[in-house]
């Protein structure tokens, strides 16, 4: 049955082809915008044809304004936005503290419109941290914050633990859940690229010369909205206290250059063939926030299996070399990378 679903940060990459998805299948949809005078128009202009299934208001997740209006008459809420910058801030309550309080606003005024139906993006960052002595995880582990970890790591874990607190204090009987992507790759609508897709575009633009002795999980956006919209439709004893890890596969930055080489050779004339050696990485991080970033990754696996949300939602994700593959070939067709 057709629903009306808020999602919150419309202008990102997840929240986008989660709104995508929803229009696809007949839903309407309120989306948050920080800036709607800047993104209105933005967002219009990809749903066209959306009409009065797509209405969108400005809101921010550290300020009360809007959110009433914008979970009026909605039967449910995706709540994906929360900040995701390229480069670590120097305080970490840039990040912590508006994905904690932005989540637990989403949750009060979507608890006091009679939403029943809350899926939060949470992320991988809640579940594979701060367990040195852990190389494969699943939806059952959780970050350990005790350890120390990066700010927007801790971000994620506060956010999603403090929304499962709350819901149940609050609302025990909403249907909450987490979606818990790894890196979201996948084809891009425009160039506000996010952090993750960021990383793909300078493998293949030459910007990172050599490549580190690191590797991530790969996951799909569509199959991070997907996820998403299948915890949205499904029954709420299938999904309530869930956390559902989207990931496909484990690849180490070398083997990501390797697929973009044989499947895009055409887009792969500046992707490094050189392993960048650990002692460089060791002497840039003092002054490269990215090789900061690095260092903390050389040599881990952090494989985080995805299997759980296959079976429970019912789907087979996207390979990783395909995403890659798709990921490439759209920001080559929209002009953001050249040959
Ligand atoms: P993105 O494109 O940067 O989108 C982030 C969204 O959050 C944007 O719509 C942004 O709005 C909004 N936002 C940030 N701070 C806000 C604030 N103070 N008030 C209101 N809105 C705010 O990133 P994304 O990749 O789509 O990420 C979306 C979600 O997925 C985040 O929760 C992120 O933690 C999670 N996630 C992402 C990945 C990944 O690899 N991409 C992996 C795991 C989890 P503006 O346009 O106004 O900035």
């Amino acid at each position: 049955m057709a629903m009306t679903i808020l999602v919150t940060g419309g202008t990102g990459y997840i929240g986008g082809e989660v709104i995508e998805q929803l229009l696809a299948r007949g839903h309407s949809v309120h989306t948050t915008v920080r800036d709607a005078a800047k993104s209105e128009p933005r967002l219009r202009a990809r749903w066209n044809d959306a009409g009065e299934r797509l209405k969108v208001f400005q809101a921010d997740l550290l300020d009360d304004a809007g959110w009433a209006e914008a979970n009026a008459g909605c039967d449910a809420v995706a709540h994906v936005a929360s900040p995701f910058p390229l480069a670590t801030p120097r305080d970490k309550d840039e990040l912590v503290v508006p994905a904690r309080e932005g989540t637990l606003r989403a949750l009060d005024f979507a608890h006091r419109a009679g939403i029943t139906r809350f899926v939060q993006t949470s992320s991988a960052a809640a579940i594979a941290y701060g367990q040195p002595d852990k190389d494969h995880f699943t939806h059952l582990d959780w970050t350990d914050l005790t350890a120390g970890v990066p700010p927007y790591i801790e971000s994620k874990t506060v956010a999603e633990r403090a929304a499962r607190d709350w819901v149940a204090m609050h609302a025990p009987g909403m249907a909450f859940c987490s979606i818990n992507p790894v890196a979201v790759f996948g084809p891009v609508h425009d160039d506000d690229l996010s952090t993750s897709v960021a990383m793909v575009k300078k493998i293949i633009d030459g910007s990172i010369p050599l490549l580190p002795d690191m590797g991530i999980c790969v996951t799909d956006v569509r199959d991070v909205a997907e996820a998403h919209v299948r915890a949205l439709e499904a029954p709420a004893q299938q999904v309530r206290g869930e956390r559902f890890p989207t990931s496909q596969k484990f690849l180490w930055l070398r083997e990501m250059a390797a697929i973009i080489r044989q499947r895009v050779p055409e887009h792969a004339g500046r992707v490094p063939r050189r392993g960048m050696p650990n002692w460089l990485v060791h002497m840039l991080a003092p002054f490269m926030d990215e090789m900061k970033q690095v260092r903390g990754e050389l040599g881990n696996v952090r494989d985080v299996s995805g299997r759980h949300t296959e079976e429970v939602l019912g789907f087979t994700f996207i390979a990783a070399e395909q995403t890659l593959e798709d990921t490439v070939r759209s920001l080559a067709a929209k002009g953001i990378v050249t040959h």
